[in-house]
């Protein structure tokens, strides 16, 4: 006779504690015909409640039953995830060493994963949170109409007629040319997917919706009459719990999300799009440190279905795969408007005299576009108004005291940007000195600390400068600035960018978030200010970031074919002659890949190389640096993982201390491991993961975690 199951494991946002996918409780009495693999149960742990997912009923634990605490209850009418939802998990937890939780639920929005009230008074008929989620989801939200399809033109439509529309799984990468008509094609092979199979949902994920309403709006247009679900960390929480549950209950047939949504339960998942598949905000940051890309190319090929990444400038992982043959690519070369990409100029800014960070031509150009009723776009990436104040006299600056890094001028949101002429000192109380890295604030000096001068400077500049000094430029023109600091305001993004598409802005200055996939008619010139950083940092991604930046900031350019004159590109640059530049005004993407992915084989980087970072923190960068080394010492001891070292299969480098090593006072130092198999570095992970988890770090602060493929180093 079989023995009950009596133990549930269930999986919570913690650490793994060896190989099991989850902690062991009891199952009461009253539950044992009810819990099964996925049900949602709240369970004790040590003061609290939380809730887990339980991934497997058991007969015995091979804990003392007296050390289990029992399943407090049961969440009734949760929706039972399928058995495919729990393989993409596994994998994610498999893939990037965390434990099933820590993977499935950061991923479920808040209202969910937040244990229902302990004291529910008794006619407990109060309606749960799934049932008032369900009911307030709106099911359709746009009415049908508003769309206009434009007609296919010649090689969009050969391009979705190459699409496949099932399996077998196949990496398919859109390579087209910055408004080429890739969301249009998309948009069809999603529409595709969902006249063909009643049921089918498709997900189409993007890499930040606030800084692309347009396209939000484009596609539930497009839908209208379809239910489609948004989802992203931004929304408020009734909203996302609605949109949420109605994708893992297959309601929305259309989901369109951030990276957290490639964990959403998609029941009839049939096709994915993954577009600017090359952004870095598809990869998390925190917690479990994964990519949304890499997670969907993973999730399709489990489903067995097709996954399209869609670019301008493809990431080169992305691109190595395809020139390979590995993806199977469609490219497009020309703008399906039929307008010409914009003419890129290089402005050498040692030759030429500056006005407020301004070149000649380049005011020139921004005068021009304005009079002829056109827009300019002027692009700075860094945010606030000068990266740091200082003092002539003694060499103060404005170093934040619990990091190694500057902080930050930034003028108050409320201060006018008129009075440029004037000293800071003047004005001190409309700015703010702000550490961009632990937020610390604090109000702008009345003198020098350390010698008492009192006419303080701020060096460089950044988007608000620019912005004041545009206006001192182009006075009575409509000058607004985008970048983080002004999209905080909630729905603030999106204003901006209905006004620019509306024409209502003149002179629009901002960051990267200005460079995100935005299709303003008007937009005739494109400044970039100061893109050097890039050209020479540390990080061997840098030039293909810059690169990818300054291409798709240059493609917002001439988009319409009703512009008036051939829409101009001016990059300010000390290095006119560097190589990036030279491809950038060729708008030559498969040149500038070629030479990248030429020099990183030669270095042996990725994509020819697998990289996994171990991290360390700790109040002294010491104890981090010992701490790595001790670590690397362990590697030699388990038999797995000393094996791949003796084969050298795997190599560890040296620890060192991170480029910025302090953030909030703690001292940060990393371990880069690298392998040309992918297979024997996760080996090697296994073997030596465990080891570290046993080892006893010798200081209380010491904080560590893995990073698999990182993409800052
Ligand atoms: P991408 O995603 O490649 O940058 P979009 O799909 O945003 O390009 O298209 C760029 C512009 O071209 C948009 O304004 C879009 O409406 C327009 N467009 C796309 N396809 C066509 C077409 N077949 N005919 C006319 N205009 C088109
Ligand atoms: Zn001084
Ligand atoms: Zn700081």
């Amino acid at each position: 006779m079989k023995a009950l199951p009596r133990i549930a494991k269930v999986a919570l946002d913690l650490p793994d504690i060896g190989q099991n996918e989850g902690f062991d409780y009891q199952i009461p009495d009253a539950l044992i015909e009810h819990l099964r693999p996925g049900s949602w149960v709240v369970v004790p742990w040590i003061r609290t409640r939380r809730v887990g997912l339980v991934v497997a009923v058991l007969a015995q634990s091979e804990l003392a039953p007296e050390r289990l605490k029992p399943v407090q209850s049961l969440i009734n009418d949760a929706p039972a995830p399928d058995a495919q939802w729990f393989r993409l998990l596994r994998f994610a937890a498999a893939y990037y060493h965390r434990s099933l939780g820590e993977v499935a639920l950061p991923a479920l929005p808040k209202l969910f994963r937040t244990p229902p009230s302990a004291k529910k008074t008794d006619g407990s008929d109060r309606e749960s949170i799934f049932a008032r989620s369900r009911r307030r989801y709106p099911g359709t939200r746009v009415k049908a109409g508003g769309d206009q399809k434009p007609t296919l033109t010649a090689r969009q439509a050969e391009v979705i007629a190459c699409l496949p529309l099932t399996g077998p799984f196949k990496v398919q990468l859109l390579y087209g040319v910055t408004g080429s008509g890739k969301t249009e094609i998309y948009l069809r092979w999603i529409a595709a997917h969902l006249a063909r199979t009643p049921l089918a949902q498709a997900l189409l994920l993007v890499p930040e919706i606030n800084l692309t309403p347009q396209l939000l709006q484009r596609v539930t247009e497009r839908f209208a009459g379809a239910s489609v679900a948004v989802l992203h960390s931004d929304l408020p929480d009734a909203r996302r719990a609605a949109d949420w549950l109605a994708a893992a209950e297959g309601r929305a047939r259309i989901v369109i999300g951030t990276r957290l949504s490639i964990l959403a339960p998609l029941p009839n998942l049939a096709a994915i799009v993954v577009d600017e598949e090359h952004d870095p905000s598809y990869k998390q940051q925190d917690g479990v440190r994964y990519s949304a890309r890499d997670l969907a190319i993973m999730r399709a090929q489990q489903a067995n279905i097709p996954v399209l990444l869609a670019s301008a400038t493809p990431s080169l992982e992305t691109w190595h795969a395809a020139q390979r043959g590995r993806y199977v690519m469609q490219a497009i070369e020309e703008r399906a408007t039929g307008a010409q990409l914009p003419l890129i100029r290089l402005v050498n800014t040692r030759k030429l005299e500056m006005r407020h960070s301004l070149s000649e031509p380049a005011i020139e150009a921004i005068r021009a576009a304005v009079a002829r009723g056109e827009q300019a776009l002027v692009f700075i990436n860094r945010r606030g108004y000068s990266p740091v104040l200082s003092c002539e006299a003694c060499g103060w600056t404005s170093q934040c005291e619990n990091c190694s890094a500057h902080r930050v001028l930034h003028r108050r949101a409320q201060a006018s940007t008129l009075g440029a002429a004037l000293a800071i000192g003047n004005r001190r109380t409309l700015f703010r000195l702000v550490c961009h890295h632990c937020s610390a604030e604090q109000a702008v000096p009345r003198a020098c600390p350390t010698c008492g001068n009192v006419d303080l400077k701020p060096l460089g500049r950044g988007t608000q400068r620019l912005e004041e000094g545009l206006a001192e430029l182009f006075p009575g023109a409509r000058i607004v600035r985008l970048d983080r600091d002004v999209a905080r305001r909630r729905n603030a993004a999106q204003a901006i960018l209905d006004a620019a598409q509306a024409g209502e802005i003149d002179i629009l200055v901002g960051t990267q978030m200005l460079a995100k996939g935005h299709d303003f008619g008007g937009l005739a010139v494109v400044i970039v200010v100061d893109p050097d950083n890039g050209l020479y940092a540390a990080d061997f991604r840098a030039p293909e970031r810059l690169f990818s930046t300054l291409m798709q900031v240059a493609g917002r350019a001439g988009r319409s074919s009703l512009q008036k004159a051939r829409a101009e590109v001016i990059i300010q640059t000390r290095y006119p002659d560097h190589p990036l530049f030279e491809a950038l005004i060729r708008h030559d993407f498969r040149g500038f890949a070629a030479s990248q992915l030429n020099e990183r084989q030669q270095a042996g980087l990725p994509p020819f190389v697998h990289q996994a970072l171990l991290r360390a923190e700790a109040s002294d960068l010491a104890q981090a640096i010992a701490w790595l080394g001790a670590a690397r010492q362990l590697a030699r001891e388990g038999p797995l993982a000393g094996e791949a070292l003796r084969a050298d299969a795997v190599t560890l480098f040296d620890p060192v201390p991170l480029a910025l090593v302090r953030v909030a006072d703690v001292e940060r130092a990393q371990l880069l491991l690298e392998s040309r198999s992918r297979k024997a570095l996760h080996q090697f992970l296994d073997g030596w993961l465990p080891l570290l988890k046993s080892a006893k770090p010798a200081s209380a602060s010491l904080r560590w975690q893995l990073e698999v493929d990182p993409i800052e180093i």
